[in-house]
C-alpha cells in the first residue's frame, strides 16, 4: 500500500461499469454480497453512452426523417427541416435518463460506487485512482472481482483519432453538423450502421472496406440486401481496398487506400471515420499483479462461469471475447455475480442473438444451415418474404425475409436468420423458441397476431414443414 492511501474492503469489486459490470455488480446486491462498483468514465459505459444507445437513438431519428421524406407514395409531402445539433441535444438527454438510472439501481441495490481507475496491485487487492487533482488514491481489498472493462476502437496506423477530420464511432455520433462527405473506413455493423445514419443525413458517404463485402461474418442473403438499400441511399462502396493513410486537400482531406495489387486510389471528403472494429482494454489493468495473462489478441480467456485462470477473478464482456455485444455482457455478468454467491449458473451461448440496425436490419441466432451441417446436425430450412407478410407491406418495409433451421429427423429449432423490418425484435421469439427446445410444429402451431411482422416467423416454420399458407412450399 502506498502512503497516505486509505485502505477499503470488498466482497466482490466489479472493475467497470459497463452493461457487463454494472449488471453483475446489481446482481450481486441482490444476493446480499457486499459489492464496489469502480467505474473510471461514465456510468453505463460504451453502451448506453458512446455505443449502443447513442447510435440507435441517431438512426431512429434519421429513419423518421428520412421515411417522411419518402411517403410520397403514401400520399404525404413533406418539407424537410433537420437540425442536427438538436437530435443530438435529444440522443443526449435519452443517454443521460438511462446513465442516471444505472446509478439510481446500483445504489437502490446496495451496491457502492466508486469513481477512478482501477489497477490490480495483487490476487487480492486493487489500487483505485480517484479523477481530478488531490483526489488521491486508495487500495480495496476484495474476496472476489470481476473485471469488465470493455473495449476501445482500433487505431488504424496512420489515422490518428486525435487529428481533427479523424473520427471514431464515438466521436462520429458527438458531430453537431452532418459533414459535407464522409469516408468510412470499414464496413462491419458499426461502419454500416453509421453510413446509413449520416447518408439519411444528406452526407455524401463512401465505404473503403479491405474484404469484398458488407457485413463480413453475415450470409450473403443477409447482407446483400443492406448493401443494395445503402447504395438507395447514395453510399458507394469500394471493397477490396486497404486504408493507408489521409492528407489535407483544399478545404477538405484525401483519404489514400490501397489494393492488393498495390493500386493506390483517393478519396476526397470533408471528414473520415474509422470503423474496423474493437480491442479490449486489457493493458492498462496490471493484469500480471493479479497472476492473469492475456492472449495476443488482449482477451481474457475464461470458463463458462465467467472465471479466469485465477479462481476467484473472473471477465466478463468485451474483455472476455466475441461477441462483443451488450447483452452478452449483461450475461456473463448475472452468471458471474451468481456463481460468487454459489448458485450453479453456467453461461449458454447457443441462443446467443445478434442483431444489427442497418435498414434493413438483420438478426440472428443460433446456428446457421452451413454450421448446422458441420456440427453433424441433419438441417431442413424454412423461409418466408416479407413481400408475402400483409403487415410489413403496410409499413412500406417489405424487403427480407425469416429464414429458420431446424433438426430435420427431431424438428428442434436450431438458429434463424432474419433480415427486414424489426428483425432484431423478431429474433427475440425464435431465440426463446431454441432456448425452450420448441421444435418446427411448436412454432408453426403457435398462433400469432394478424397482422403482424411475426406471422412470418410461424409461416416460415410452417414452410419448413411444407405447409405455409401464403408463399409457395419447397
Ligand atoms: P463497456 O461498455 O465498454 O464498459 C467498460 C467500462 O469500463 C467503461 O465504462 C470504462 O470506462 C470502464 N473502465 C475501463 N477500464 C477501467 C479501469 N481501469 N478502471 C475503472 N473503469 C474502467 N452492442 C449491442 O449488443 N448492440 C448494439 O446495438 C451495439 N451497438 C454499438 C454501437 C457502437 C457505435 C459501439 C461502439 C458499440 C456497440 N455495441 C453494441 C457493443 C457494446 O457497446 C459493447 O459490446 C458493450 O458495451 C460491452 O460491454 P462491457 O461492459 O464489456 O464494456
Amino acid at each position: 500500500m502506498v502512503v497516505g492511501d486509505i485502505s477499503t474492503g470488498t466482497d466482490v469489486l466489479v472493475v467497470g461499469a459497463g452493461p457487463g459490470g454494472y449488471v453483475a455488480a446489481i446482481r450481486a446486491g441482490q444476493l446480499d454480497l457486499d459489492v464496489t462498483l469502480v467505474e473510471k468514465d461514465a456510468y453505463g459505459g460504451t453502451c448506453l453512452n458512446y455505443g449502443c444507445i447513442p447510435s440507435k437513438a441517431m438512426i431512429t431519428a434519421t429513419g423518421l426523417a428520412h421515411d417522411a421524406n419518402n411517403a410520397e407514395e403514401m400520399g404525404i409531402y413533406t418539407k424537410l427541416d433537420v437540425n442536427v445539433a438538436e437530435m443530438v441535444e435529444w440522443k443526449d438527454g435519452v443517454v443521460d435518463q438511462l446513465t442516471g438510472g444505472v446509478e439510481k439501481l446500483c445504489k437502490a441495490n446496495g451496491v457502492t460506487l466508486m469513481e477512478g481507475r482501477a489497477e490490480f496491485a495483487d490476487e487480492n487487492s486493487a489500487r483505485v485512482v480517484h479523477g481530478g487533482e488531490g483526489q488521491g488514491a486508495e487500495t480495496v481489498e476484495f474476496e472476489h472481482a470481476i473485471v469488465a472493462t470493455g473495449s476501445r476502437p482500433i487505431q488504424v496506423p496512420g489515422f490518428d483519432f486525435g487529428d481533427d477530420p479523424v473520427l471514431n464511432s464515438r466521436q462520429a455520433l458527438a458531430l453537431e453538423e452532418a459533414p459535407e462527405s464522409l469516408v468510412i473506413v470499414g464496413a462491419g455493423y458499426i461502419g454500416m450502421e453509421l453510413a446509413g445514419v449520416f447518408a439519411k443525413l444528406g452526407t455524401d458517404v463512401t465505404v473503403v472496406e479491405m474484404l469484398d463485402s458488407v457485413l463480413p461474418g453475415y450470409e450473403d442473403d443477409l447482407a446483400r440486401p443492406v448493401k443494395q438499400k445503402a447504395e438507395e441511399l447514395g453510399v458507394d462502396f469500394h471493397f477490396g481496398e486497404a486504408a493507408q493513410g489521409w492528407e489535407e486537400a483544399g478545404r477538405g482531406i484525401t483519404v489514400t487506400t490501397e489494393n492488393e495489387d498495390g493500386e493506390v486510389s483517393e478519396f476526397g471528403a470533408e471528414k473520415v471515420l474509422v470503423a474496423v472494429g474493437r480491442e479490449p482494454v486489457t493493458d492498462t489493468l496490471k493484469l500480471e499483479n493479479a497472476g492473469i495473462e492475456t492472449d495476443d489478441a488482449g482477451f481474457i480467456e475464461t470458463d463458462d462461469r465467467a472465471r479466469t485462470e485465477v479462481d476467484h477473478i473472473y471477465a466478463i464482456g468485451d474483455v472476455a471475447g466475441e461477441p462483443m455485444l451488450a447483452h452478452k455482457a449483461s450475461t456473463e455478468g448475472q452468471v458471474a455475480a451468481e456463481v460468487i454467491a454459489g448458485e450453479p449458473a453456467a453461461i449458454d451461448y447457443q441462443a446467443m442473438p445478434a442483431a444489427v440496425f442497418t435498414e434493413p436490419e438483420i438478426g440472428t441466432v443460433g446456428m446457421t444451415e452451413a454450421e448446422a451441417e458441420e456440427q453433424g446436425f441433419e438441417p431442413t430450412v424454412g423461409q418466408f418474404p416479407f413481400q408475402a407478410s400483409g403487415r410489413a407491406l403496410t409499413t412500406g418495409h417489405a424487403e427480407g425475409f425469416v429464414r429458420v433451421v431446424a433438426d430435420e429427423p427431431s424438428g428442434f429449432l436450431l438458429g434463424a436468420q432474419i433480415v427486414g423490418p424489426e428483425a432484431s425484435e423478431l429474433v427475440a421469439e425464435l431465440g426463446l423458441a431454441i432456448e425452450m427446445g420448441a421444435t418446427l410444429e411448436d412454432v408453426a402451431a403457435t398462433v400469432h397476431t394478424h397482422p403482424t411482422l411475426s406471422e412470418a416467423v410461424m409461416e416460415s416454420a410452417e414452410n419448413a414443414l411444407g405447409h405455409a399458407i401464403h408463399t409457395l412450399n419447397r
